[in-house]
């Protein structure tokens, strides 16, 4: 059988157990899924890049067909260097939908190889999202039932609220 390798793309600031569930239902569908973290030195992050990537390969180290990588710049440039002809993403709401239909449309018109492929959220990750995940983290609270099992997430956030 072909080798179908898909990139699922996206900024995991942090990785949430919402991310984590795409990426583990996604293997019902692909032989190799790259978790690829953009990097954009303009948008601020609350964890490095390297904290990012550290967090997502200690979740999935059990896992052969699952790699992280990090890439800036067009996410269809970062599939073609490596080959992936598919784009999977999360989605959560009607907004969501929206925003990702006309990423997915131009990337298509980009590269017409590349097809992205969307996995409805499960009704009870739906509200999980980084934006609300790195508040709680801000303002200290625990924000562990948010966070793949294995990562101590308290461990991470320590530097960041010292500063
Ligand atoms: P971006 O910054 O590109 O939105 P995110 O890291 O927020 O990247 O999300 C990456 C992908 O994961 C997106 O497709 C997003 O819809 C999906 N996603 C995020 N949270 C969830 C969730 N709770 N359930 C399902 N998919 C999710």
């Amino acid at each position: 059988m072909q080798e179908k390798v898909a990139v699922f793309p996206g900024s995991f600031d942090p990785f949430t157990v919402g991310h984590e569930s795409i990426v583990i239902r996604g293997l019902n569908l692909f032989s190799h899924i790259v978790v690829a973290v953009g990097y954009n030195s303009s948008k601020k992050s609350l964890f490095t890049l390297e904290e990012r990537i550290q967090m997502i390969e200690k979740i999935f180290e059990a896992y052969p067909n699952v790699s992280v990588q990090s890439y800036q710049g067009l996410t269809v440039e970062f599939c073609k260097s490596i080959k992936a002809g598919y784009i999977l993403r999360g989605l959560r709401t009607a907004s969501d939908f929206e925003f990702e239909r006309a990423i997915a449309q131009v990337n298509r018109m980009m590269d017409g190889g590349l097809e992205s492929v969307f996995l409805l959220t499960s009704p009870e990750l739906t509200p999980v999202n980084s934006t609300i995940v790195r508040d709680i983290l801000i303002h200290g609270g625990d924000a562990s039932m948010f966070i793949p099992k294995g990562i101590n997430i308290a461990d991470y956030i320590k530097p960041h609220l010292n500063r």
